[in-house]
């Protein structure tokens, strides 16, 4: 099996000021021997200066979503050559938020990837079914189709990573079995297989999000083609997020 770089992200969504870059700065110089990547998502108006504390260390910085076009009349928007400037080496894009909160569609994520892949931004395209939708048993239906719709031509494994996150999950402290994420992991990775190829298929990093925290960690990384973790909550703390880079 191709080598694939475990990945811990953090998603600080709508948390965090000045205040905030202690814990930071403090988990870049617990973790410099991190032999997984780590990769930290504050809102955009802390990206420069953390890219700028980040320099040369272990940890790199990403966006939490992007506009579509590069530039234009576009209020409150922020393009992704703007990430890219600010440091930005990644972009978190259809996140369930985004979906729920702003009606993001598959195809409004497949063209804000692009425009990520146009800037030379990493796209970390998240997926993942609600509660009433695992109930109905259309869990692989969906995020098979969330897949086809959102990730665009073109894909490898420099420039995508795919977070499955179950909406229930999130921010919840509940967690699906280890053989449900198992299940949807299989099911990406062998439709990445299949559209891209069996080596960039393989190549993709998959990430599981929702509720990891450092004392469930070890287990989920453990299932089969969990690449690492999309960490919401425990990535504001540097203690939390530090526990679960070393369960890695
Ligand atoms: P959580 O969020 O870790 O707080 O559940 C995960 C996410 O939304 O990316």
């Amino acid at each position: 099996m191709a080598e694939r770089r475990k990945l811990a992200a953090g998603n600080w969504k709508m948390n965090g000021t000045a205040a905030d870059m202690a814990e930071i700065e403090t988990l870049a110089q617990e973790r410099s021997d991190a032999t997984c990547e780590v990769l930290v998502c504050p809102p955009a108006t802390l990206l420069e200066r953390l890219a700028r504390a980040c320099e040369g260390g272990p940890v790199v910085v990403g966006g939490q979503d992007c506009h579509a076009e590069e530039k234009g009349a576009h209020t409150g928007d922020v393009s992704a050559a703007m990430l890219k400037d600010a440091g930005a080496s990644y972009v978190i894009l259809g996140h369930s938020e985004r979906r729920q909160d702003h009606g993001e569609t598959n195809e409004i994520v497949r063209a804000k990837t692009k425009a990520a892949w146009d800037a030379g931004l990493t796209a970390v395209i998240c997926v993942g079914e609600t509660l009433s939708e695992r109930e109905a048993s259309n869990t692989l239906d969906l995020i098979s189709g969330q897949l086809a719709g959102s990730i665009p031509d073109k894909a490898n494994g420099h420039n995508l990573v795919v977070a499955y996150e179950p909406v229930w999950a999130i921010g919840t402290g509940k967690v699906p079995t280890t053989d449900q994420i198992g299940e949807v992991h299989s099911m990406i990775r062998a439709k990445l297989e299949k559209r891209f190829g069996e080596g960039v298929g393989r190549s993709v990093r998959i990430l599981y999000g929702g509720s990891v925290k450092p004392d469930n960690a070890a287990e989920i990384f453990a299932v089969s083609h969990v690449d690492g973790a999309l960490v919401g909550g425990a990535s504001l703390k540097a203690k939390d997020f530090g526990g679960i880079i070393a369960a890695l």
